[in-house]
């Protein structure tokens, strides 16, 4: 584009964060606007894959959050009952040194907003908004009835439940998922568990239980872990109402080993319940409108893509706004730049996820018995190694990134310079 925009984003969350860094960086005068008085991140732990990754040294905050997560190199579930495995993922099936590195929400969340703050871009807090308005620019409406702008752009990054995306071409909302889970991030212990991996328990798919090392939220802070127990959200008041020493004589039952979290929580309010949804925009654009990140496509976290994926979104929408002549050309540039990838993995999500969490005897029968065989049969580690790195569908091409030289962070290399942040 020739000359800087006005634009506005609406929401703080990892993909209005890297969007606003972009879009400032490439000499646009960017406002972000966020619900919340102070920006905070919320939610426990999420693993940052070889894509998330990328897109963060190209916003030159690799080492910042290499520091502060924890290295994954494996994806590890077994059957609560027979201790059979179910799932093993590894990273480095394909060659190329990738790994994924968990960390928890504030470390992310820390590492953009300080880069943020850092380039003097403007944050506005405290702003709910609730609508848009196009005319020849495009204005942010406030629920006072604050009419904010004119801007030339308005990027909707408010998340999967986005006010503004009803304003984007092709509209949908998300459709809810039976199952959703309770969360929380305690203390790391690592006895009986490796600290380089994901590590989950399966009772069918009616229970999965998983702990994932996620480094420290902040630089000197705890080494921590994201706990999660997945249940259907309206099953919630029940297992409350049985009592924490029920639900905990649940849990030990099926994983011992989860004694030294359970030992942790004291109380209900320390676990949240996160519900899921699923939808994808077709379209996520408008006039002078970009949906971005789970405003423009959410799903169930199986998978772990979805701030992976609002990463990649803000490094294409910045790639098309640079390398198009015009808005119209430049906001669909960025629409078909990520079709197939988003597409792909939106797919896949929904296709894996009931083998996981689902009332279905057969899906868990079938996960146990045949994909657990299947799965070691040459090319399916390669396979599944790509579909949980979040390449299987190039996602790099299109939006002229390049991925990193993973070889660089040795196994060793890495692991310890991560332990001694
Ligand atoms: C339990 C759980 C586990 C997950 N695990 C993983 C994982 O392992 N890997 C992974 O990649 N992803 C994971 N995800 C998904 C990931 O968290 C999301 O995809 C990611 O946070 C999306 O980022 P975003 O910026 O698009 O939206 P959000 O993070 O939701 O940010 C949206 C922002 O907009 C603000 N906002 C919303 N509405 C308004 C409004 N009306 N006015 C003003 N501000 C508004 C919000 O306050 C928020 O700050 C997980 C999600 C959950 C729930």
């Amino acid at each position: 584009m020739g000359s800087p925009l006005d634009i506005a984003i609406a929401g703080g969350g990892p993909a209005g964060l890297a969007a606003a860094l972009y879009l400032h960086r490439a000499g646009h005068r960017v406002t972000i606007f966020e619900r919340f008085e102070a920006p905070s991140p919320v939610g426990s732990g999420l693993i940052l894959q070889p894509t998330g990754l990328t897109v963060l040294a190209d916003l030159g905050l690799l080492d910042a959050i290499l520091a502060l997560g924890s290295r994954i190199e494996r994806l590890h579930g077994a059957d609560a009952a027979s201790g059979s495995t179910v799932l093993d993922v590894r990273y480095n099936a394909r060659p190329g040194g990738r790994f994924g590195l968990a960390v928890h929400r504030a470390a992310l969340f820390g590492v953009l907003y300080r880069a943020v703050s850092d380039a003097d871009i403007g944050i506005e807090t405290g702003v709910e908004l609730e609508t848009l308005e196009i005319g020849q620019r495009a204005r942010l409406v406030g629920d006072n009835g604050r009419s904010i702008g004119p801007f030339d752009l308005i990027v909707d990054a408010s998340g999967s439940r986005s006010k503004l995306r009803r304003h984007a071409a092709t509209p949908a909302e998300p459709r809810p998922l039976a199952y959703g889970a309770f969360w929380a991030s305690l203390g790391w212990r690592g006895e009986g568990f490796d600290e380089h991996a994901l590590t989950q328990r399966y009772d069918r798919a009616a229970v999965m239980i998983g702990v994932l090392p996620i480094g420290r939220s902040s630089p000197g802070g705890e080494k921590m872990a994201a706990f999660f127990w997945s249940l259907k959200p309206a099953d919630a008041e029940i297992v409350q109402a049985r009592g924490l020493e029920a639900w905990k004589e649940r849990v030990l039952s099926l994983w011992p080993e989860c004694a030294s979290y359970l030992a942790q929580i004291d109380n209900f309010d320390q676990l949240t319940l996160a519900r899921y949804g699923h939808h994808t925009l077709k379209l996520p654009i408008g006039p002078r409108l970009a949906v971005i990140g789970d405003a423009a496509h959410s799903t169930s976290p199986q998978l772990g893509q979805g701030a992976n994926m609002a990463l990649l979104d803000a490094a294409a929408l910045n790639h098309a706004l640079k390398t198009s002549s015009h808005l119209e050309d430049a906001l669909a540039f960025y629409a078909s730049s990520r079709r197939w990838h988003v597409r792909t993995f939106q797919a896949l999500s929904l296709m894996f996820t009931p083998f996981y969490q689902s009332d279905s005897v057969f899906l868990p029968f079938m996960r146990d018995r045949l994909v657990a065989i299947a799965a070691r049969m040459p090319p399916m580690p390669q396979l599944l190694g790509s579909m949980v790195a979040g390449t299987m569908v190039d996602p790099f091409r299109m939006i002229g990134l390049t991925e990193q030289d993973w070889t660089r962070f040795g196994v060793g290399a890495s692991a310890a310079a991560i332990d001694d942040a």
